[in-house]
């Protein structure tokens, strides 16, 4: 495995409201090829963490310009509280959400073609502006995620298994190098669950996609990743190989 770094945040914090820390002085590195869950109680600061990473948020400052920072893919996407993700850069990490971010009235197709443009779908002017060319790029990644006959419906039409799968396809179009996944399967049935998973980990092995996925369950982060990261109250609490989770830790974490 390269012992490339891929995400790098050095003491971070945020906080929403003056006084109380989402995020206190967080600090965690992933290398290329790594497969990590986040795991952590419902508020300890798993979203904000991922949104911070992904660029969507900015982190806090101080005054004295030692606010923390956060490099990915070895480009500084935030420092002392500036916020300043590239488009290239997103380009290069897939984001996947709870809720899958499909644009519901378009078919899977052309959802996934949205990736092509390198961010989530916002939808701007006519609809048929994505080419031959792209669709099959688009088709190919439907396949891989195993929806292919599904192409043409609306997202709504889909269950929420097959829509987390779509939206993982859009990353793959997406050609994301780094995966950050926001509890990804907190809404899906157990089968459901484990093919949204299994996928992760077949990309993570075969594409050699870095995964960092949060999990409200503990036993899909056992099952399939090596390394656990846990927040509690906005602090890193364990940052270890799961096999390596005790059940006295995990009580006190939750
Ligand atoms: P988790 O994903 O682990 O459940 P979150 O990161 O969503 O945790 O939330 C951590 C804490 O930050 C919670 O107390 C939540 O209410 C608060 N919080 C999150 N986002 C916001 C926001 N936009 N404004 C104010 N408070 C927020
Ligand atoms: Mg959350």
């Amino acid at each position: 495995m390269s012992l490339e770094t891929v995400i790098d945040a050095k003491g971070i914090s945020k906080s929403f409201q003056r006084g109380t820390a989402v995020l206190d002085n967080v600090s965690i590195s992933l290398r290329r090829g790594e497969m990590v869950a986040l795991i952590g109680a419902s508020g300890s600061g798993k979203s904000t963490l991922i949104r911070s990473l992904a660029g969507l948020i900015p982190i806090d400052g101080n005054a004295r310009g030692n606010g923390g920072s956060i490099t990915m893919l070895g480009e500084a996407v935030q420092k002392n509280g500036r916020l300043n993700c590239s488009r290239a850069l997103r380009a290069r990490i897939g984001v996947i959400f709870q809720q899958f971010n499909l644009v519901p009235r378009l078919t899977l197709l052309t959802n996934v073609c949205f990736g092509l443009l390198g961010q989530l779908p916002v939808l701007r002017g006519t609809l048929g502006q994505f080419n031959d060319s792209d669709k099959r790029k688009a088709m190919q990644a439907l396949a891989r995620v195993g929806i292919a006959e599904h192409a043409l419906k609306r997202a709504t039409e889909l269950s929420g298994g097959q829509q987390q799968r779509a939206a993982i396809a859009r990353s793959l179009v997406q050609g994301a190098e780094l995966l950050i996944a926001d509890e990804p399967i907190a809404s899906l049935d157990p089968a459901s669950s484990r093919r949204v998973m299994d996928l992760l980990a077949d990309m993570n092995r075969n594409d050699g996609l870095t995964v960092l996925v949060s999990l409200h369950q503990v036993e899909y982060a056992m099952k399939y990743c090596p390394r656990t990261i846990a927040l509690k109250a906005g602090k890193v609490a364990y940052d270890g190989p799961s096999s390596a989770l005790t059940p006295a830790f995990l009580n006190q974490l939750y």
